[in-house]
């Protein structure tokens, strides 16, 4: 196969759909030396049926929103890849929502999903729903009509899916409320990042935040290097910032920034646990400013509008918000300012531009879909937990966690180690979950 005659094809068939083709784009330039090594990879057509997803619905969902005015958005459940297990991925409400996006998602979470060594399958889903500014009455409003239409497409053994951006623990509690009004049944198993009373998981609020961070210790101890008293920057302020904030603090690190799309909020002393709580608050309140966190801290924490959490100078970059978020520019911004590591916690980040700048100056680079595998690890984990009718402690579950982190390093390190020695954690961690995935399909024959 050669990617350049695939993406060509694909950017004909899907013109306009720039996050699912440079998802893809990425995935093929990883895998395309090793792919050649297997004729009978070629034979299957394993790649140009990988790079589709199985089925994509799409539903209309109406709600009345406070006013008494009726809203209309659109829902998908994207159904990318089932050879390893049920589809499982989580549900983004955003408002820049699209086909697009939602694919690349799916197929992002494809690979991820087969690092968690758990067998999952790859899925994603949501809507153009804008939560910024809506009530909580109105979030819940629409999670019911949500689930009205996706209720039919999903079920434990089926399609299981979680959260995302826009879509937290009060989102999972609506959509399982109203599942199991229309399903008549209490399959916990169908929905993950439930309450802790009824079904989900400890450590699973933490778990995508907590492990980036064991991540992120694999990455600096195999280069001979410690994370305590290292200064970092985070983007974002929602529940996998949060989780990241807590954990690099917890394990001596320095957190000098969070960021939103409003702004940057610096924090030269270090992010503090009053401040951690108070970033939950942020989150519910549907504001989406970080400047609130200056407001709230005055002494502590002082607001810069328009920059990015990258103008701040740091030892290790965190991207924990949204695709893009960490151009080329930003990269040769933070490589000026000393910054030797990032570890892209979001999915899809940094730009293709971004990596290979930091790659290029020789600064440790992993990608998202290796770092916050922990996640839909945990998932994987409230899964297994929901299906034998029991609940795990904490310590139990973030044993686990760190046993899958772990693996997930290994097998970077095992696919992606380079001829020089060096570590290549891109190439890494997409042939690790391509081959893994591929050997399924083969052995599944052509379906
Ligand atoms: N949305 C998360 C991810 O991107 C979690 C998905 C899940 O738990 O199913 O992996």
């Amino acid at each position: 196969m050669k990617t350049s005659e695939i993406m060509a094809r694909l950017e004909v068939k899907y013109p306009g759909e720039k996050e699912y083709l440079q998802a893809v784009r990425e995935v093929l330039e990883s895998i395309e030396e090793v792919y050649n090594q297997h004729p009978e990879f070629e034979k299957a057509k394993i790649v140009e049926r990988i790079v589709e997803p199985d089925r994509i619905f799409t539903f209309r969902v109406t709600w009345v929103d406070d006013k008494g005015e009726v809203q209309t958005n659109l829902g998908y459940r994207v159904q990318f890849n089932s050879a390893i297990g049920p589809y499982k991925g989580g549900l983004r409400f955003h408002k820049a929502v699209t086909p697009s996006m939602l694919k690349f998602l799916g197929f992002e979470q494809t690979f991820k999903n087969a690092l968690t060594t758990l067998p999952m399958g790859g899925g994603k889903g949501g809507s153009d729903f804008d939560p910024v500014g809506k009530s909580d009455a109105e979030i819940m409003r629409f999670c019911q009509a949500f689930m009205y239409e996706l209720w039919r497409c999903i079920g434990p053994d089926q399609d299981i899916p979680a959260g995302d951006v826009g879509v937290g623990g009060r989102e999972i509690g609506y959509l399982y409320g109203m599942y199991k009004k229309l399903a008549r049944e209490y399959n916990t198993g169908v929905l993950t990042g439930k309450g802790m009373t009824w079904g989900g998981s400890i450590l699973r609020p933490e778990a995508t935040g907590f492990g980036a961070l064991y991540f992120t210790q694999h990455v600096l101890n195999t280069a001979g290097k410690d994370i305590k008293g290292k200064t970092v920057a985070i983007s974002g302020f929602g529940n996998v910032a949060w989780g990241a904030c807590t954990k690099a603090t917890e394990l001596g690190a320095k957190v000098i920034a969070i960021s939103g799309p409003d702004g940057v909020c610096h924090i030269p002393g270090g992010i503090n646990k009053e401040m951690i709580d108070y970033m939950l608050v942020m989150r519910a309140s549907n504001r989406n400013k970080v400047q609130d966190m200056a407001d709230k801290f005055p002494g502590q924490a002082s607001f810069v509008a328009g920059k990015k959490a990258w103008s701040v100078k740091c030892d290790i970059a965190l991207p924990c918000a949204f695709q893009n978020e960490l151009n080329g520019d930003d990269a040769k911004e933070l490589i000026a300012n000393g910054t030797w590591c990032c570890c892209e916690v979001s999915n899809m980040g940094c730009t293709p531009e971004a990596i290979h700048t930091f790659q290029s100056a020789g600064i440790l680079f992993a990608p998202g879909k290796a770092v916050n595998a922990g996640g839909v690890a945990t998932s994987g984990l409230e899964m297994t937990q929901n299906a034998a009718h029991l609940g795990w402690s904490g310590a139990e579950v973030d044993a686990k966690l760190h046993y899958i982190m772990s693996s997930i390093h290994e097998a970077c390190v095992k696919f992606g180690t380079q001829s020089d020695g060096h570590i290549d954690y891109v190439k890494g961690a997409n042939i690790a979950g391509f081959m893994k995935v591929a050997q399924a399909m083969l052995e599944q024959g052509i379906i």
